[in-house]
């Protein structure tokens, strides 16, 4: 079942009042691609004021606290981000697992929260370079996905997005045939645990850009992309969602 593409930008930590001019054209643009889903996802305190300057555009956090409220200083919780304007948020981007130290099962209780909640959620898996190169790309990161898929109903609201670690703002990309292999292994996985109704969004991240975008999109199983440094600006972040349109 072709799935409808989805392409959601991850600002990271960029973003201030000045850059809402930027999310207002991305928007007015995405408008030209109804066949695609767009969304942003900014930093928190850009929320609730992107959401306001562009009501037509999906607008999301980046990670959110698995705890409805409570003593989490600096966290946000999903009702916080719907408070906001926000209806979706990633989970499990590499960089929080990393340098939050984020457990698999903390990713899961985040989708759980976030879902629950009413949020879309992108959880995101990937390997790193050395696992890569030592073979245990696909057992690393279906071992991942066993331990961080949310036990929820809600799978229209999921999208799994598969992250090499090293293609993550290095200009590197895994072969077609790497992300053909990893993405039918996920959805594989996604059937045995959730049934094959297929609903799960499976978008590729690291390094997607105008210029590789046709040919990632075209690999069986790659639903949309999770799109980093290039979706800071309209100028490099539309030729992407044109890609997903045309594919
Ligand atoms: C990301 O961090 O989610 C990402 C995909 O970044 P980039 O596109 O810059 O590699």
């Amino acid at each position: 079942m072709a799935l409808k593409k989805f392409v959601a930008g991850n600002w990271k930590m960029h973003g201030l009042s000045a850059d809402l001019a930027e999310i207002k054209a991305i928007a007015d643009a995405a408008k030209a691609y109804p066949s695609v889903d767009v969304a942003l996802c900014v930093p928190a305190i850009l929320i609730e004021r992107a959401t306001r300057a562009v009501p037509g555009l999906p607008i999301g956090g980046q990670d959110v606290h698995y705890a409805e409220k409570g003593a989490h200083t600096g966290c946000v919780s999903a009702q916080m981000l719907r408070d906001a304007g926000a209806s979706l948020t990633i989970v499990g981007h590499s960089e929080r697992r990393d340098a939050q130290r984020e457990s698999d099962a903390d990713v899961k209780a985040k989708a759980e929260a976030a879902l629950a909640c009413g949020l879309a959620a992108i959880l995101c898996v990937g390997e790193s370079l050395e696992v890569r190169e030592t073979g245990g790309a696909v057992a690393t990161v279906l071992a991942q996905l066993d331990a961080s898929l949310p036990d929820t109903a809600e799978l229209g609201r999921l999208s799994i997005a598969y992250e090499p670690i090293w293609a993550i703002g290095t200009g590197k990309v895994p072969t077609v045939a790497e992300i053909a292999e990893m993405h039918r292994e996920i959805r594989g996985k996604l059937d045995q645990r959730y049934g094959a109704d297929g609903a799960v969004r499976i978008l590729y991240g690291g390094s997607v850009k105008g210029s590789n975008a046709a040919e990632i999109f075209a690999v069986a199983d790659v639903d949309g992309a999770l799109v980093g440094g290039a979706s800071l600006k309209a100028e490099d972040f539309l030729p992407i969602v044109e890609a997903a349109a045309a594919g």
